[in-house]
């Protein structure tokens, strides 16, 4: 189920329509928001026995292959910490015929992970494709990529969804609505994110943190600001604090923001006073505390911000 994908959906429809299938695909963008979920949608599509106007059938036997997770012809490649023997010995099956039918599509999943030697042996797969093989590589970060291999692939750069989308995907994996609803608000559409972190209890508390902070300061409340400095426990935990209060902030004064701490700052200081803080956050973050014993460090900071509030 594809949620928030409309033009991305489209564009490979139309090249399924007009036979003009890319040997090689990238679809990059930020982490969580649905670049895995896609490239599979895709190979389904490419290896539908009967795709229809909205996408592959889901009921021919590649469909059904795929749905269950056993399609011999959709390879999945994790290229965090591939090897480059490990890379040769996968591209060597790739060169017999496909399993099933005429077609393999094998998705390289993180593709920012495949070092440059790797890129540059897979460089010649992608100039001299195999008619039976077409490539997917999904990458948070393209500039990890090098230009020969980007050039060769048609790129595709893929969005956020929206909030209805990112609400409606959270859902149907079983999310409450209102659940849902307030993660969005808390965290942003990045519905990947979101299932994540509802994992991660620690970091669900430390950007509880990060948004008492935030409403601490935009209320000027000078104490609670202290208590709630005090209550955090690691230098790590500080510094990862700090630098979230300082995305509130730069966000604050340079974009339109989903996020509920973004728009209260906005709502309750001046846009000078967030130009303030966001300068004195920025000079806190570029500071990692190992220099710093854990309590001098949070003083620093309740300091800096107070000189800001004042
Ligand atoms: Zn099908």
């Amino acid at each position: 189920m594809l949620f928030g994908k409309d033009n991305e959906k489209q564009l490979i429809l139309s090249m399924v329509k007009s036979g003009s299938v890319p040997h090689g695909l990238l679809l990059s963008g930020e982490k969580g928001i649905g670049k895995r979920v896609f490239s599979k949608w895709c190979a389904k599509l490419f290896l539908c026995e009967n795709p229809t106007e909205n996408g592959p059938c889901d009921e021919c036997l590649s469909c059904t292959k795929q749905k269950s997770g056993n399609h011999p012809d959709i390879v999945y490649i994790e290229c965090e910490k591939l090897r480059i023997d490990e890379l040769r010995e996968i591209m060597t099956t790739f060169s017999y015929y496909p399993q099933d039918g005429e077609l393999r599509v094998i998705i390289f999943e993180n593709s920012e992970g495949l070092t440059p030697i790797l890129q540059n042996y897979l460089l010649k797969a992608i100039e001299e494709p195999s008619p039976h093989n077409r490539y997917i590589f999904t990458c948070n970060d393209v500039r990890q990529l090098l230009p020969t291999i980007i050039s060769r692939l048609v790129h595709i750069r893929m969005q956020r969804p929206s909030e209805d989308d990112c609400i409606r995907c959270l859902c149907h994996c079983g999310m409450d609505n209102d659940k849902a609803e307030e993660m969005v608000k808390s965290y942003g559409a990045n519905p990947g994110y979101i299932l994540q972190l509802v994992n991660d209890e620690e970091k669900i508390s430390l950007y509880k943190t990060v948004s008492d902070m935030a409403y601490a300061i935009a209320n000027y409340n000078e104490y609670e600001v202290v208590r709630i400095l005090n209550g955090i426990k690691g230098r790590d935990n500080i510094v990862f604090i700090i630098r979230e209060l300082y995305s509130c902030c730069a966000k604050s004064l340079t974009e339109d923001s989903e996020l509920s701490c973004v728009n209260y700052m906005k709502d309750k200081m001046t846009q000078r006073y967030r130009f303030d803080l966001a300068k004195v956050l920025g000079e806190l973050s570029a500071l990692d505390g190992v220099n710093f014993n854990e309590n001098i460090f949070k003083v620093r900071i309740s300091t800096a911000i107070f000189d800001v509030l004042n």
